[in-house]
């Protein structure tokens, strides 16, 4: 079975670098009927907080990226961990070391004097523990191989070959008995028996450390996918200066989860031309081979482009629940259930207008504004000028509909330019305006039904007087 693992580090929201891997992950094990598991790397307490572990959670949540069974806490599985430390002391393949920090910290002086790498240089690595003084305090250490080299044979980035004298006896486990990073994932992705790691390319460099692990222990070998970074459209690696935000960033600015997800899987993952790319085409596709070599740039117009596009096909009451509390907001009060269900008729004529969520909200204030209404500059431009006279004429046309109905005003409406020899710009602006308090907005013959006949009087009347 094929098992695949998200596996962060708590110490900050789940950012988008983050949240694409976790797709990657998922869609890969989903693909071949697979399990995707989450583990909450937390095992460097003092940067790791709760408010970042909820913040992961519910950002997986809202991306709809479920993970199977419980997460996993590292933390909880310290004693493991040193139980594999263990292990590998006793076979020979890890060893105490005793050195120092003041020892620790000349061997790294002389390295930079020498402009070698810092590098520990295996001083106990034949020594004898009984060598060390009674009780002085030791770290763990693996007994890395020191000729030959090592390869990896990278899902994404090929065979990655380097020689193994540039890795060194890197700690097991600290002086207090806590493991290291690089022994907790090995130890946690052997035991949830996780088949497929597919993560940063900044991990590749620990990929060649842990299969020194692996190796020792004789488990089997995962397979590695070290995915190219996100960059930022000048090309720098992402960070928060180009606005590399946590996804709760782009809910905040109105992206929906799907587009952010199409877009994130677009970026650095492609198969052919295809640019619309749902969860579910995405699962019978999904293939390590289409992830790119290269580093994908973060383009926020594709992004916006996208979101539009699954605005439009998103279901109309999924909508009105997703904007209700961004318009209770902004009128500081609830929606009555009346509300709810004109907001719900209203939805199919924002959403060609809208490319987010947020002026999916905004286009459906003026429904619930009470009169008189604000108008916004342009149209109080619109009402200033000479359209009383026209306003009035329409008040009057429409008054007289004996059904008040978007097609049967639009007549009215039309025969009313026609007789006044107008375009019909000259008749909807001021109608426009009187109705919502703007210049935009849905066609004013759908404005006109969906508040109302009294309603939509009484707004043109507030014109008027
Ligand atoms: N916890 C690591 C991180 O957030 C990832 C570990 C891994 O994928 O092996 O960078």
């Amino acid at each position: 079975e094929i098992v695949t693992r998200f596996a962060p580090s708590p110490t900050g929201y789940l950012h988008i670098g983050g949240a694409r891997t976790a797709l990657f992950n998922y869609l890969f094990a989903k693909a071949n009927g697979g399990r995707f598991t989450l583990r909450i790397e937390d095992t460097d307490k003092a940067r790791s907080t709760d408010d970042a572990i909820a913040a992961i959670l519910s950002g997986m949540r809202w991306l709809g990226l479920d993970w199977d069974g419980e997460e996993i806490y590292q933390s909880a599985r310290a004693d493991r961990h040193a139980e594999v430390a263990d292990a590998l002391l006793k076979k020979g393949a890890a060893y105490r070391c005793y050195a120092t920090p003041e020892e620790l910290t000349e061997m790294r002086e002389v390295a930079k004097a020498e402009k070698r790498p810092i590098r520990y240089d295996g001083r106990w690595r034949d020594r004898d523990a009984s060598e060390a003084p009674d009780g002085a305090p030791y770290t763990v250490r693996i007994k890395a191989p020191r000729d030959g080299e090592t390869t990896i044979d990278d899902a994404v980035q090929g065979t990655v070959v380097v020689p193994n004298s540039e890795l060194d006896d890197f700690i097991l486990l600290r002086s207090d008995g806590t493991p290291t990073y690089m022994l907790a994932v090995v130890v946690d992705d052997h035991d949830m028996g996780v088949t497929h790691l597919i993560r940063g390319d900044d991990h590749l460099n620990n990929a060649f450390r842990q299969k020194v692990i692996i190796d020792a222990m004789g488990w089997a070998l995962p397979t590695w996918a070290h995915v190219p970074l996100i960059h930022g459209s000048d090309g720098a690696k992402l960070s928060k200066r180009h606005g590399a935000l946590g996804v709760e960033a782009y809910r905040d600015m109105g992206i929906l989860p799907e587009a952010l997800e199409n877009y994130l899987l677009r970026l650095g993952w492609g198969h052919g031309d295809e640019d619309i790319v749902d969860r579910q085409r995405a699962i019978e596709i999904f293939e390590l081979g289409d992830i790119g070599r290269n580093a994908a740039r973060f383009d926020t117009k594709k992004l916006e482009n996208l979101n539009a596009h699954y605005l439009r096909e998103a279901d109309d009451a999924r909508l009105t629940g997703i904007v209700e509390p961004i318009i209770c907001a902004a009128l500081g009060r609830e929606l009555t259930e009346t509300d709810r269900e004109l907001l719900l008729r209203t939805i199919p004529e924002l959403k060609p207008r809208s490319k987010n969520i947020n002026e999916l909200a905004d286009g459906a204030l003026f429904l619930f504004r009470t009169r008189p209404l604000n108008l916004d500059e342009k149209a109080a431009g619109v009402l200033e000028k000479d359209a009383g006279v026209l306003l009035g004429k329409a008040r009057q046309a429409l008054s007289e509909a004996d059904e008040w109905k978007t097609e049967p005003l639009g007549d009215r409406l039309r025969t009313l330019a026609e007789a006044e020899a107008v375009g019909l710009g000259k008749v909807a602006q001021p109608l426009r305006a009187a109705l919502t308090g703007r210049t935009q907005s849905p066609g004013v013959f759908e404005v006109l039904e969906l508040l109302g006949r009294e309603e939509s009087l009484a707004r043109i009347d507030d014109r008027l007087s």
